[in-house]
């Protein structure tokens, strides 16, 4: 497997079977399974998704429309929304926080099985269970902000297994939105350059990231926003590896810049501190040693990027394969 593919939602080769999604028998192929998620949050038992049958008794609380997330050797893997579900004893204090540590369970589920905060758990899970996961989080999450037609206004229905929302009132189709977002590994000589946002915990510090804005290249988001947060002008630019980060639909292009200075001047209405840090400081921080900086959470590709930059690792040339 190639280094870039090692990141967490690197992928799976996952079978999407395209071509069934307009195929209404689809649902009814012998092995149709479905994974079960609750408000974005998906269902697992001992760190693996749950996966039931189509005609469990769970399945009488997810919403009509499943989700074709592809195929495997045992036949079509589907997602169901229980988002319409509430629990009995519903606790909203942490719901939609950052980590949600609290996990909801299901009466027609085994005990051990909840729904749980896929940030809290992505990194436990295998390529497998995490693309079908993020796919499914990301889809649902579509689902439920873009209800109405976007051209004209009136609600839009559901079609191709998902995969597309129908205006029967212009006749327009629309389809699941990713937003391209940059993360930048910006070096000079020694040194990398960190930044951390307002209510990060204390002392965590990651790679400048922002949105690719229309008309622009992911080379040019980079400069763009170092130059922006920063003060920080850059040179050559490379693509290292890409990750999907459906919180709620980004798709991180990790990326690796030169800068031609070190002088900073901080945008503080864009981030509230950035700095230089040396290659031995990060080593400390990535040990649990430093005394003042917490690195990037792991799972995400800031983590990822700066792991395989102190340990010198390179990434395939740009090259990819299955
Ligand atoms: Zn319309």
């Amino acid at each position: 497997m190639m280094l870039s593919q090692t990141v967490t939602f690197g992928g799976s080769a996952l079978d999407r079977a395209a071509h069934l999604r307009a195929d209404p028998a689809v649902a009814g192929q012998a092995g149709a399974r479905a994974i079960l998620l609750w408000r974005g949050k998906p269902m697992v038992i001992d760190d693996t998704l749950v996966q039931v049958p189509l005609d469990h008794p769970v399945m009488a609380d997810t919403a009509p429309d499943l989700i074709l997330l592809g195929r495997d050797d045992a036949g079509p893997v589907f997602a169901a929304d229980l988002s319409g579900w509430t629990p009995p004893d519903l606790d909203i204090t942490h719901l939609d926080t950052f980590l949600d540590p609290s996990e909801q369970k299901h009466p027609a589920m085994p005990a051990g099985a909840g729904f749980f905060e896929l940030r809290a758990i992505m990194t436990r899970l295998t390529p497998r269970d995490a693309e079908l996961a993020a796919t499914a989080k990301a889809v649902l999450g579509w689902h439920d902000m873009h209800g109405f037609c976007a051209r004209c206004g009136a609600q839009s229905v559901i079609a191709m297994s998902g995969w597309q929302r129908d205006c029967p009132a212009c006749g327009a189709h629309h389809f699941p939105r990713t937003d391209p977002v940059v993360i930048m590994l910006i070096t000079h000589g020694n040194a990398v350059l960190v930044g951390r946002s307002p209510g990060w915990p204390e002392g965590m510090y990651s790679l400048l990231a922002g949105f690719v804005e229309p008309g622009e290249t992911i080379e040019a988001a980079v400069r763009r926003e170092v130059r922006e947060e920063a003060g920080i002008h850059v040179g050559a630019v490379r693509y290292l590896a890409s990750q999907p980060w459906p919180f709620p639909a980004s798709l991180m292009f990790g990326c690796a810049g030169e800068a031609l200075g070190t002088d900073l001047s901080i945008d503080r209405t864009e981030i509230e501190d950035a700095l230089w840090i040396s290659r031995e400081d990060m080593a400390l921080s990535f040990a649990g040693l430093h005394p003042t900086i917490k690195p990037a959470r792991k799972g995400a590709i800031a983590h990822f990027l700066i792991e395989n930059w102190l340990a010198d690792r390179s990434y395939d040339g740009g090259a990819d394969a299955p």
